[in-house]
Formats: structure tokens, sequence, C-alpha cells
């Protein structure tokens, strides 16, 4: 079957293994450095949440595949001198791990567009990577995010290290299904569980993820 077409079956497939309701898994494909031709055809079976982690490349697609109305999803690393643009071009933020930067999303995002959706960026790997705050720093930088009118707060995302023990695999994500869930009793706006690649998102609808961002299973390798 053609990726894209088996991916998605694949997500439903493990919805039903996991007891997960039916479509409350989403999907979010991740095409960065792939061709906007790959976007458009991804868009003809349906597909219409797009992740994109580099700020030039990604305004040069969203100009470009303006008229598909796509949403796209911020989920790379944010420059502080590329707020306006991010907030102004983009439906979601899900990279957010510094108050500064929710500061100034918010003042760029301004009150004309609706509020810019926002998910909080949760670093489970310790030192390993620099972007993402640690678990028990989530809540202060929520709470903040609550406050700023033109933002969203819609949950957490993370990468884990790269991991190939599924159980294992399940373990970290377990870490943020707990912390989500706390979450969401004080923040009723929280809904979206961002957790889940190519390589785990098998552990992480296991887990309760309630969005996977899938590149490589989608569009192949990156080069
Ligand atoms: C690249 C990337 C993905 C997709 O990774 P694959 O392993 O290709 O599925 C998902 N999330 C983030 C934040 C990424 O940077």
């Amino acid at each position: 079957m053609e990726p894209i077409a088996s991916s998605i079956s694949k997500i439903y497939e493990l919805e039903a293994k996991y007891g997960r309701p039916k479509g409350s898994v989403s999907l979010l494909a991740v095409s960065k450095k792939k061709p906007p031709e790959e976007i458009v055809k991804a868009a003809s079976l349906g597909i219409s949440h797009f992740g994109e982690n580099y700020f030039q490349e990604a305004m040069e697609k969203i100009e470009r595949l303006r008229e598909l109305n796509l949403k796209w999803h911020f989920i790379g690393s944010i420059q502080s001198n590329k707020t306006r643009e991010i907030a102004q071009s983009f439906d979601w933020i899900q990279s957010l791990d510094r108050e500064k930067i929710a500061v100034k999303l918010n003042e760029h995002r301004g009150n004309t567009l609706s509020a810019l959706n926002v998910c909080v960026q949760v670093n489970l790997s310790g030192e390993e990577t620099k972007s993402g705050v640690p678990i028990n720093q989530a809540r202060e930088l929520c709470e903040l995010v609550e406050e700023l009118p033109n933002l969203k707060l819609r949950g957490l995302m993370a990468i884990p290290a790269p991991q190939p023990d599924f159980q294992l695999q399940r373990k970290n994500f377990r870490k943020l299904l707990r912390e989500f869930n706390a979450l969401k009793t004080n923040h009723p706006s929280i809904d979206i569980l961002s957790m889940g690649m190519s390589d785990d998102f098998e552990a992480a609808i296991a887990e309760g993820s309630t969005m996977v961002r899938l590149g490589t299973a989608l569009f192949g390798a990156r080069l």
C-alpha cells in the first residue's frame, strides 16, 4: 500500500489494539526537507496538518501552498528574531520552551487573528538534548501561556531520545501522559498530547498520545 494510506490505517489499527477511541489520535505530517509537491499529494489524500522545523523553508511552502488552506505547525527551535513571522504565519507552535518567546509570540500574533495554538515542549531525556523544558517546569510555562490572550494553550509535546526498546519507549511516554493528565485538571483548554514519531508511535498511542508526528513513515527518508 502507498505509505501515507498505510500509515493512516496503521494509526486506526493501533487505536483499536490499545483500546483508544476511534479517531482519538490525529496525524501531523512532518514535511521538513520535502518539496511542496509531496505536500500537495498528501493533502489530496486527506491530510491537512503539516509540521515544519526550518523557518525559511517553511515560509516558502506556506506562501506557495496558501490556496490549499492547510494548517501549519511550527515544531523546530524558535529564534527570537523570527517570532513575528512565525506568530503570523503558523496556526500552531508545538516547540514553545521559553517564557520570553511566549511573550513575543503573543505580542506579534495580535488580536486580529484567532489565538495561536500552543504546545509546551517538554524535555524527557535530561541532558541529552537542549530543547524543551524539564518536566517539572512545564506547569509554570503553561500557566504563563494561559495568561497571554493571543495564545491558546493546547497541551504538551516531546521528542524522547531514540530508544529501541518498546517497553522503555512506553515508560518515557507514560511520564508525559501523567503530566498531561495533571495539567488538564487546571487547564480545561488542554487536549493535545503530541508524542510519537515514525520509530515510536506505537508506544506513544499505547500511552495516550492524541497526535503523532510522522515524517519518514509518510514521505521516506530525508536527505
Ligand atoms: C523531524 C521531526 C518529526 C518526524 O520525525 P520522523 O522520525 O521522520 O517521523 C517529528 N517531530 C519533530 C519535532 C521533528 O523534528
